[in-house]
């Protein structure tokens, strides 16, 4: 008999959860309202920021963030080219230069010393990013925002749990967490900005909602105020109250969360220890507490016999989901055939990022997992390679 699939991930939804979402379809209130403003609420508290707005995605924050920036035509904004497509993309449609900058080999994150030498004076943002549940060196990478005076803005998709030196992502400077499907923390769809910065987050706050003069919330109307206008033009990305409510009780489990992630890696980095070739991300050696987003390891074709295309094909077949983590954007299609015409000479010094965009692989890993899951994994692994 053929076993369940196991899927690369599942959201950690309980029925408490469920009775929640009930409860707001049942409440007369579906879009944002009262449980977006407690989920800014619970956020705020958890990460210890200023200021926190819901959005309908981590990429409309961004959206709206770069634009709030000014980031436009003639500016540059360095990030790395491994990373989800989000924010390339952003750049590229508000007409800046998205600059590549490297990652580390074995951490995929970038840092301070390779962002450096691609400032420019057209540079208006460094988009860094949190990767797979680790925390960036944020000192290092703030001290040099700060010397050139150049904004930091933190895409911390993976990062909601994550902490820095002790302090929760979110707390240090602007950051966007994503609750997509696949996050730690999930609405479906939805994000969170969290800054210091008052005025951007009133900005974003009305960008969000049609560039109106209030939220689309009001406590004392329990609606909107009707003469509220247009004070700039604003897009459409509120997050409505019947995916907040789902994030609610997640996060107040986020530490259980946590927990079990980093069992169940704890154990996939024993079992992989035996296999060669295969070789997990490095755990960052600065202070940091990893949520494990996710489980990626890289498959080195010279030493396994099987490149990670076909791994991941062959797993597929024995009923197991697995991912890619990200294949480095200046490799895509439309980055590939336009980006020298459009901006120029691509940073040649991509190495590390090409070499992993060809050979991470991010393996099932979900809270209701159990360690017999990773032992059907690992055999999957071992019957396909033959070791
Ligand atoms: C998921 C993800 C995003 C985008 O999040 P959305 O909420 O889907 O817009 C951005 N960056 C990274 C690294 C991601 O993994």
């Amino acid at each position: 008999m053929s076993q369940a699939f196991l899927p690369l991930c599942r959201p950690a939804i309980d029925d408490n959860d469920i009775q929640a979402v009930t409860d707001v379809l049942r409440s007369g209130w579906i879009t944002t309202g009262p449980k977006s403003a407690e989920l800014e609420n619970q956020v705020q508290q958890y990460t210890q920021t200023s200021h926190v707005v819901s959005l309908s995605s981590a990429s409309a924050g961004m959206h709206l963030v770069l634009l709030a920036l000014g980031v436009g035509p003639g500016d540059e904004v360095i990030t790395p080219s491994l990373t989800w497509v989000s924010t390339v993309n952003l750049i590229t449609l508000l007409g800046a230069k998205p600059v590549f900058v490297d990652v580390d080999q074995d951490t995929l994150m970038t840092t301070a010393e390779l962002i450096e030498p691609l400032i420019t004076d057209k540079t208006k943002a460094i988009v860094p990013v949190h990767y797979s549940g680790a925390s960036l060196d944020l000192d290092a990478l703030y001290a040099l925002g700060d010397k050139h005076g150049i904004a930091i803005v933190e895409d911390a998709a993976h990062a909601l749990g994550t902490e820095y030196q002790g302090r929760p992502i979110g707390k240090t400077g602007t950051c966007l967490f994503s609750l997509h499907a696949i996050k730690n923390v999930t609405t479906a769809e939805g994000g969170i900005l969290t800054t210091h910065d008052a005025k951007l987050a009133e900005r974003v706050r009305r960008l969000k909602f049609h560039g109106l003069g209030v939220d689309a919330f009001d406590r004392e109307t329990q609606g909107r105020a009707p003469q509220a206008e247009v004070i700039e033009p604003g897009f459409k990305y509120n997050m409505p109250d019947i995916c907040a409510v789902l994030a609610l009780g997640q996060l107040e489990r986020i530490e259980q969360i946590t927990a079990k992630r980093t069992e169940l890696v704890t154990y996939y980095r024993q079992q992989l220890a035996q296999l060669d070739g295969f070789t997990p991300l490095a755990i960052p050696e600065y202070d940091h507490k990893h949520c494990w987003h996710l489980m990626i390891v890289r498959v080195d074709p010279s030493q396994t016999g099987i490149n990670r295309d076909d791994l991941i094909a062959a797993l597929k077949v024995r009923g197991i989901g697995a991912g890619i983590h990200f294949k480095a954007i200046h490799t895509q299609k439309y980055y590939r055939e336009n980006y020298a015409s459009l901006f120029g000479e691509i940073n040649p010094n991509l190495s590390n990022t090409e070499r992993n965009s060809q050979q991470i692989c991010s393996l099932p890993l979900f809270p209701s997992m159990e360690l017999t899951d990773i032992d059907r994994v690992i055999a999957a692994i071992k019957d396909i390679v033959g070791q």
